[in-house]
């Protein structure tokens, strides 16, 4: 008998024992000859049988490069078909994948490439500079260029061997399929280890909630770096015999052609893009009839825009929770949507639990407390930080999230505030520790403190407060163009704030929320 107040799925679910491309080739099958994805800026398209050969291939040219059971691949690279081909050969061959922000500068990927002890590389060559950078002082033995290669450097179509024709024997339960980096609830981003149990159990759960079949066709610029992308747009749609048309980056005009042109029936987007369908004027100009629905996640979001995309377009409008220490999703509504102004119910097999942060008592409905959560998508841990793993995964498989929400008598979710550090601009995670490590390498900045601020258009953007010597003076200007170098663009800070103290604890913790709040209130 379980001794705490849990909030449990309504539905259950039995999760194939397969690795995540055995899963995914299920689907691939059914769409033999038949697009999977569309390249947009390309008009490049692959079938199912295509993605399937080529899959193959590649794993067989992994082996044959060296690559054995476990190693890890980096990839920096924009959303693609060779992105897709990539992720799966090397859960094929049996290989760890970690996916870098193409927006990182040198250092950024440095930091993830020791931190993942990745062997190998494989870069978009619009990054190549940065990546030929980032490697000195790593692990990586081989960088491998995705596109046409630049000289010296091998190609991706040159990575061959005799293709696989079978799975590289994995422990579905313990070796690792993905390395994705978040912060979790404190300090620098870390790697979270997931399996391919855990992958396939939210693609799964994914699936069940939201019956996505092979007439299925959306428009897709969800980063395949992201959990979000990582699992909805390479495992979900694919695994359900389903057609994506694939964007490298958003563009609101280009969306909403390929939408109405595919005839799209669902759309899945991040809150600014959101805000985007709920009051951008281009939206008229568009049919997007065939759209019955809408997922939203990521990040918070008003009621008020869903109010006002279901007013405009006529179509279900629904968002979700999940975070990438869950695999993806956590929270999703099944098929019809009932509450639709909440994040919905745990997905199947999943549960969850309100604790009360300083008691670690368990709450009821409505009272706002920490969200825990267990189920078979929950991260195996941080990759090498048993401590953190401790800190975040506690007695009896249960995740603390380190978000503030609650849950009503029908077991809906509803997000309320974040006890953690994150900062989320555009979705994106920024960890307040790895900004200000960056503000401190300024010779003028001696403490520095960073939180998010409201922000329109990204939900939140970072703000610093920081202190200086007497007489030195730092406009934030400055202080943007000394970040520039070292963060990518979403984490610079908009917001800046000379202090003669930065207010912290007792126990010398900078006390974030409060800042957080004083700075959004004003
Ligand atoms: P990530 O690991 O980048 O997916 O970030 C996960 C975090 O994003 C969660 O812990 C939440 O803080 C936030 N988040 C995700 N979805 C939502 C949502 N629907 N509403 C509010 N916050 C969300």
């Amino acid at each position: 008998m379980e001794k705490h107040r849990v909030f449990s799925s309504p539905s259950t679910l039995d999760i194939p024992e397969m690795s995540i491309t055995e899963w995914v080739f299920q689907g691939l099958a059914l769409r033999e000859d038949r697009p999977v994805f569309t390249e947009v800026n390309t008009g490049r398209e692959i079938t199912g049988c295509e993605a399937m050969r080529d899959i193959r291939a590649l794993a067989g040219g992994l082996v044959a490069l060296g690559l054995k059971k476990g190693d890890v691949v980096a990839v920096m690279a924009p959303n693609s078909i060779d992105f897709f081909v990539l992720f799966h050969a090397v859960a094929m061959a049996g290989g760890t994948l970690t996916m870098a922000n193409p927006s990182y500068t040198p250092e950024e990927l440095a930091y993830q490439l020791k931190q993942s002890c990745a062997r190998m590389i494989f870069v978009d060559d619009a990054f190549m500079e940065n990546a030929q950078q980032a490697v000195q002082g790593t692990d990586v033995q081989q960088i491998v260029a995705i596109g046409a290669a630049e000289t010296g450097v091998l190609a991706m179509t040159e990575v061959i061997g005799p293709p696989l024709d079978h799975q590289v024997p994995v422990d579905l339960r313990e070796d690792i399929a993905v390395i994705a980096f978040s912060s979790g609830t404190t300090g620098l981003p870390k790697g979270v280890m997931l399996t391919h149990r855990n992958i396939v159990a939210n693609a799964a759960q994914w699936c069940q909630a939201r019956g996505i079949g092979p007439d299925d066709t959306a428009p897709c610029f969800l980063p395949f770096f992201h959990i979000f992308g990582l699992v909805l747009c390479q495992m979900v749609y694919p695994a359900s015999g389903a057609h994506q048309h694939l964007m490298q980056r958003f563009d609101l005009e280009k969306y909403l052609q390929v939408a109405q042109d595919s005839g799209a029936q669902r759309l899945w987007v991040v809150p600014p893009i959101a805000i985007a369908l709920a009051k951008n004027p281009l939206v008229d100009r568009f049919d997007l009839s065939a759209v019955k629905e809408i997922g939203c996640g990521a990040a918070p979001l008003s009621h008020e825009i869903g109010d006002s995309i279901r007013n405009r377009l006529g179509c279900s409008f629904l968002q979700g929770f999940g975070m990438t220490e869950v695999s993806g999703v956590s929270h999703s509504h099944l098929k019809g949507g009932a509450k639709p102004d909440t994040l919905g119910t745990p997905v199947a097999n999943t549960s969850c639990r309100i604790v009360d942060p300083d008691t670690q008592d368990d709450l009821g409905p409505d009272q706002p407390g920490e969200l825990w959560i267990k189920g078979p998508s929950v991260m195996k841990g941080y990759l090498n930080d048993p401590g953190a793993t401790a800190e975040t995964i506690a007695e009896g498989g249960w995740l603390r999230t380190g978000d503030i929400a609650t849950v009503d008598a029908d077991g809906h979710l509803r997000i309320v505030d974040r006890l953690k550090e994150m900062i989320k601009v555009k979705g994106f995670p920024v960890a307040p520790a790895e900004v200000e490590a960056a503000l401190i390498a300024h010779p003028d900045i001696l403490e520095a403190a960073v939180f998010g601020i409201p922000d329109q258009e990204k939900g939140e953007v970072p703000m610093a407060l920081i202190v200086t010597p007497k007489g030195a003076a730092l406009d934030l200007t400055t202080v943007q163009e000394h970040l520039a170098g070292r963060l990518a663009r979403y984490k610079i800070v908009q917001a800046l704030e000379v202090v003669e103290a930065i207010p912290k604890a007792a126990s010398g913790k900078i006390l974030r929320r409060v800042l957080r709040k004083q700075y959004s209130s004003g």
